[in-house]
């Protein structure tokens, strides 16, 4: 249920309400924007009598929502989402480019890729750490060693990291990388939503590989539900019976998503395609249909990568990329 409050609405009177509310056992979630205060009432309403509500002097509507996330649910809170990590701003008008490579793999190769990405134009440096891979034989990651020269490559280009948790206990390796990226296998893993959401940092969740819009934002509401409202949304392709692809990019998901929610919404054209020419083509659909940004597998030499070679742009490849998708933004304003 959520209640629209008269612009003319007093801080006191706000207070009062919110209290009133609060004795029904309900939780409050406000959202102060620009022209109106919204307040987003989760938990049991059914006692809640609407009427007596909205013929409240400061009550400008009630309404009803059916939807089963709230915290995630645009209605809730109207405007984009700006999500802030350490200046660099994603959503709302705010155009994100993550970029590195699958898996950091040296202190040469993570460094050479990310002074690279970054004179191109990327706004963050993303690079696994723990990877999850189909077989226990392949790479799986230089893991806590992986952070730190991670941590390197942010002391070297002031880039915010991004890198993947595959289990809470690893939580405190991760002091210093900024976003925390939930994988697409992990999307409904719900202890792991949980703990990251009771983390102040930034949360990249990457839709499931067999995943419904809906289950989605379901997963983004239990990270909000712990109280981290620092969300992005990432549309990574899904399973279909189609093979010549790795996925097959559901760039409707961009509209929908950013129909139904204020959370930034990117697109990761690598992993949706498995085919690095492929990349750039998507990345331009993706920025052409409303995405907030994109992230994009790059490595320096992608023939000898230890994970996602085929998929993985060169250097100059990711800067032609991203030459191309501004050009698309400038036309789309
Ligand atoms: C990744 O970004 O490296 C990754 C493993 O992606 P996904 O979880 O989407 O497969
Ligand atoms: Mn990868």
């Amino acid at each position: 249920m959520i209640t629209v409050l008269k612009s003319t609405a007093t801080a006191e009177q706000k207070a009062k309400l919110i209290k009133w509310f609060e004795a029904q056992g309900v939780k409050v979630h406000v959202s102060d924007g620009e022209y109106q205060t919204i307040l987003g009432l989760v938990g049991d309403t059914t006692l809640i009598d609407d009427e007596l509500v909205d013929a409240l002097e400061i009550v400008e509507a009630v309404k009803r929502v059916s939807e089963p996330y709230k915290r995630v649910n645009r209605k809730f809170h109207p405007e984009d989402t700006v999500v802030d990590v350490n200046g660099v701003k994603i959503g709302g008008g705010h155009f994100g480019i993550i970029a590195g490579p699958c898996s950091v793999e040296s202190e040469a190769q993570i460094l050479e890729v990310a002074n690279s990405v970054k004179a191109a134009g990327a706004t963050m440096l993303r690079g696994g750490a723990f990877k999850p891979r189909t077989s226990p034989y392949d790479f799986q990651g230089m893991k806590s060693e992986g952070i730190e020269l991670l941590e390197k490559a942010k002391a070297a280009t002031g880039m915010p990291l991004v890198s993947e948790v595959m289990n809470a206990d690893h939580l405190p390796l991760f002091e210093n990388v900024d976003v925390i990226q939930i994988g697409a296998r992990n999307m409904q893993n719900f202890e792991l939503l949980k703990a990251v959401g009771r983390t102040n940092k930034t949360v990249l969740l990457k839709r499931g590989l067999a995943n419904t819009l809906k289950e989605m934002l379901m997963s983004a509401e239990y990270i909000m539900s712990e109280g981290n409202e620092n969300v992005i949304l990432c549309e990574r392709g899904i399973r279909t019976f189609e093979t010549f692809t790795r996925n097959t990019l559901d760039l409707s998901a961009i509209p929908a998503l950013k129909e139904k929610s204020h959370l930034p919404v990117v697109v990761d054209p690598s992993h949706a395609t498995g085919i690095a020419s492929m990349v750039e083509p998507m990345a331009m659909a993706a920025a052409a249909a409303g995405a907030d940004g994109l992230m994009i597998e790059v490595h320096n030499d992608p023939a000898n990568a230890l994970c996602d070679g085929k998929q993985s742009l060169t250097p100059a490849q990711f800067a032609s990329v991203v030459e191309k998708v501004n050009k698309i933004r400038e036309a789309i304003k």
